[in-house]
């Protein structure tokens, strides 16, 4: 059975909000806060300092009420926000915030921007885009049901499940839906357990055309509730009903998932999102810059589109970064500015991801120890994951193929340069070797 505390809970709601905020936002407030106590119906939750306390509950106290009433199924459930009293804040006064719940018990949220309008279609998401389209235009008479859409962190997966749900909300549109995430779905579904009625979980799939569900990736390890959605996605599936699912991996590798679920799950369009292409992420900056008013110059524009490549999250952090700084200190945004803001978001991403760490996670998958990678053998099973390190450390981080020649040992560039072509090669030929190193990049990332 899956259990559920009131840490658990807000662990759940903290997931949630992350998904609703920006990434910087949901950093610099509500990362590092626990869950501190029950005081009768109030979940109290600590932060550093009673300026944060007092921020939250300015800024999202409404929104995490909202969280919390619909994950714990009750409106008496209330959220006090406090403060570390060791540390009062800049205001230098401790303060005891606490929210209460209101109305609204729309478990609906949507983004006002994440519409086709806001979405730029490139070559590395035409596809994705493609179907997203047509289910919204169409429902029933496609063959993309369900529409499967995949793609690593920060590429538009949440954007585009959203689009579709505004264009569902058009005037005029008489389609009904409901657009869920996944923890969402899991903890409803505790929630039914424990109060040994499904009334609530059933209704989620009632009465609807559309089931919209973000990052079913979580249903991993919830044996019970993918069992009871198995057989809700049958139903609506063979009642003609659209269903739409997102998800950082494709079907097949959502391992400890049951078969048949993973086979309904590949039986109408997978499409995946790449990492954008250049032109893309530049078209994405300018839609960004124009959203922000802000004034910013085609070569600055293009120094960010050339050092930002892998996340289009990230693209936008900096672009809202830069606009804060320029309106708070009325300065333009020029080169200099946007590289130091480069420098400092890249900074924290590749201070995680050294050659050592990469090194050792691929060491672990493969079962040899780090230095026998960096060492001198040559057999198969100490090569290949050697050459599995070099040309992820190449991908992940910013070394030269000389850096990394030294790193092992002293080889050179040209035998680097060798490792990363042949372990290209090899993962053509063996999809095996390609999961795996999925799979090891997906930890990297995660770290
Ligand atoms: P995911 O759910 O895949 O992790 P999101 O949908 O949250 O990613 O996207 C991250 C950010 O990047 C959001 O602010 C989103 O609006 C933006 N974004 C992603 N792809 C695009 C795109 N093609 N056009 C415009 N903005 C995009
Ligand atoms: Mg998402």
């Amino acid at each position: 059975m899956e259990s559920f505390n009131p840490s658990d809970l807000w662990n759940l709601c903290l997931a949630e909000a992350e998904k609703r905020l920006e990434a910087t936002e949901f950093e610099a407030w509500l990362k590092d806060s626990t869950y501190e106590d029950i005081n009768g119906t109030r979940l109290v939750i600590r932060f550093r300092n009673s300026f944060v306390a007092g921020h939250v509950k300015s800024r999202f106290g409404e929104m995490l009420d909202d969280i919390i009433r619909n994950l714990s199924g009750t409106s008496e459930l209330a959220l006090q926000f406090v403060g570390d009293p060791a540390d009062p804040g800049p205001s230098g006064t401790e303060r005891i915030v606490s929210g209460t719940s209101s109305s609204s018990s729309d478990s609906t949220f949507l983004r006002s921007n994440y519409t086709f309008k806001h979405f730029v279609v490139g070559p590395s998401n035409q596809l994705a885009h493609a179907g997203a389209l047509a289910v919204s235009r169409d429902i029933g008479s496609t063959n993309y049901n369900p529409l499967f859409v995949y793609g690593g962190v920060g590429l538009g997966k949440t954007h585009l499940i959203q689009a579709i749900a505004h264009y569902l909300r058009q005037e005029g549109s008489k389609r009904t839906f409901k657009y869920l995430s996944t923890e969402f779905l899991v903890a409803t579904f505790i929630k039914s357990v424990l109060q040994s009625d499904f009334t609530r979980f059933n209704r989620l799939f009632h009465d609807i055309d559309y089931l919209l569900i973000d990052d079913i990736q979580f249903l991993k390890g919830k044996v019970e509730t993918q069992e009871a959605f198995f057989h809700r996605f049958n139903e609506l599936h063979q009642h003609g009903k659209q269903i739409v699912l997102t998800s950082d991996r494709p079907p097949h590798e959502l391992q400890d998932l049951p078969e048949r679920l993973i086979s309904r799950f590949q039986s109408g369009l997978v499409a995946d999102i790449k990492p954008p292409e250049y032109e893309t992420r530049l078209a994405i900056l300018h839609l960004l810059v124009r959203d922000e008013e802000l004034e910013v110059s085609q070569d600055v524009l293009d120094f960010i589109a050339s050092s930002i490549r892998k996340n289009v999250r990230q693209l936008s952090g900096v672009i809202h970064r830069l606009a804060a700084m320029s309106r708070l200190t009325g300065c333009s945004i020029d080169m200099d500015l946007a590289q130091k803001e480069i420098r400092s978001s890249l900074g924290t991403i590749t201070r995680r991801l050294t050659p050592g760490n990469i090194t050792s996670i691929v060491a672990e998958s493969f079962d040899v120890s780090p230095s026998q990678l960096k060492g001198r053998q040559r057999k198969h099973s100490v090569l290949i994951p050697r050459q599995v390190s070099m040309s992820l450390i190449r991908e992940l981080t910013s070394m030269s193929l000389t850096e990394i020649g030294s790193f092992f040992s002293g080889r050179d560039h040209s035998t680097v340069l060798n490792s990363i072509d042949r372990i290209a090669e090899l993962k053509e030929k063996t999809p095996d070797l390609e999961r795996k190193i999925a799979e090891i990049r997906r930890k990297l990332i995660s770290i």
